[in-house]
């Protein structure tokens, strides 16, 4: 008998081809009169035209959202936003500009409108990741969550081939998690299911052909399902592993997922089967981590670490880093088993599952347990 828990979400969601010109009748519904927009350098073209759009209820563009974050960006956002006495923030762009919005959020109250142009999903999730110094935190305040997302497929025709790419491998791996998570349900594991199943569809397509409206439609309603399964349910050892490497060495984000994920399944998959038999539906493969490994490869993803930038003594305080905070994974997590799949994942080599008696010393495990904030993104 089935024994669960479900988190149900409030976000409002738009979807389709051309939605950006909702955006008003949006945030008048949600009664903001003075919307500050929000987007990263390169996304101004974007935030202009949704300034057009509002008009006189747009009350400045803040273009300086950044990767992981950085608090200091923050600090200066929300200056801005009480500089221009802005009632909402509205965020145009992906992870980086969603997350600043979230960021302004938690502190101010002001409410967020969403329109994301990338695969991250992290629109969908009440996750505020944060970097400060080196040090990237998380966690899950639910005013972090936006009120409205609107999801624009044309606004992801002008992301390039290869970008779209490693986010769209980001969004597989929320879903691949929320497989395996030990507070996963139902609703979350079939929404993972089909997630995986548009992406394995839609990212070959569009690394073809990046301007294929219905592959583009297919991989941003993946992404959505992939991001709505990051809110309810605790992601593990992969996040985790990302959210360090992002953290201390500054890692490309979604680059960062697609290395790892395939080393990481290899890792949890003896420990997951029914998760690995989704996953092997979806690409499909014999094997999931070879499956995935095979997936990104053939689309001119990166599959070495060292290629991103992470210097190779970085391994061993990665591994340090990743066991240090009790969360749950699957599988215990050990800092020689991690070391080891982190060294292969840094030369770019295949994924290799450790047998059971390979298993780690017990001194050095985290056993499975519930820890509440071990939350990564
Ligand atoms: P990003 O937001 O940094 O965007 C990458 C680059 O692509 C930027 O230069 C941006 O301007 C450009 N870009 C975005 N959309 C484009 C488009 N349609 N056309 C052309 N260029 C476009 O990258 P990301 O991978 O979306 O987000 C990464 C960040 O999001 C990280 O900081 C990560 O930690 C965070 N994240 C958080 C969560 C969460 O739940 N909290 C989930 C996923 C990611």
């Amino acid at each position: 008998m089935k024994t669960f828990v479900h988190r149900g979400q409030i976000t409002k969601v738009v979807f389709g081809s051309g939605t950006r010109s909702r955006i008003p009748e949006e945030a008048e519904a949600l009664e903001c009169r003075r919307v500050l927009i929000l987007c990263t350098p390169g996304r101004v073209d974007q935030a202009a035209e949704i300034r057009d759009l509002l008009g006189t209820a747009a009350v400045g563009t803040f273009a300086e959202a950044a990767p992981h974050t950085p608090v200091e960006v923050t600090r200066k956002a929300v200056a801005h936003a009480g500089s221009v006495e802005a009632d909402c923030v509205l965020s145009i762009g992906g992870g980086s500009t969603i997350g600043l919005g979230k960021a302004i959020a938690v502190r101010t109250g002001l409410p967020q409108l969403a329109l994301p142009t990338t695969y991250a999903g992290s629109e969908m999730s009440p996750i505020v990741g944060e970097t400060e110094g080196r040090r990237k935190t998380t966690r899950r305040p639910a005013e972090a969550l936006p009120k409205t997302v609107v999801y624009d497929v044309d606004l992801t025709l002008t992301f390039p081939a290869a970008t779209s790419v490693v986010s769209g491998v980001n969004a597989m791996a929320h879903a691949v998690e929320a497989l395996y998570a030990q507070d996963r349900d139902p609703v979350a594991f079939l929404l993972a299911g089909e997630a995986l199943d548009s992406l394995t569809r839609s990212l070959p397509v569009i690394a073809r052909r990046p301007d294929d409206r219905e592959a583009r439609a297919d991989a941003l309603y993946g992404a959505w399902l992939a991001g709505t399964c990051l809110g309810p349910v605790d992601m593990a050892l992969h996040h985790k592993v990302c959210h360090v490497l992002g953290g201390a060495f500054g890692l490309p984000h979604a680059e960062t997922h697609t290395v790892v994920l395939p080393h990481v399944v290899a890792y949890n998959g003896p420990m997951a089967p029914e998760a690995m038999a989704r996953i092997t539906r979806a690409l499909p493969a014999d094997d999931a981590a070879s499956g995935l490994f095979d997936f990104a490869g053939k689309l001119g993803a990166p599959r070495a670490l060292r290629d991103l930038g992470m210097p190779e003594p970085g391994i061993e305080q990665a591994a340090e880093l990743i066991v240090r905070d009790g969360y749950w994974n699957p599988r215990p997590v050990d800092r020689t088993a991690v070391r080891a799949f982190l060294t292969r994942a840094w030369a770019g080599e295949r994924p290799w599952t450790p047998a059971g008696d390979e298993h780690p010393r017990p001194d050095s495990v985290i056993e499975p347990s519930v820890t509440t904030g071990a939350r990564h993104a």
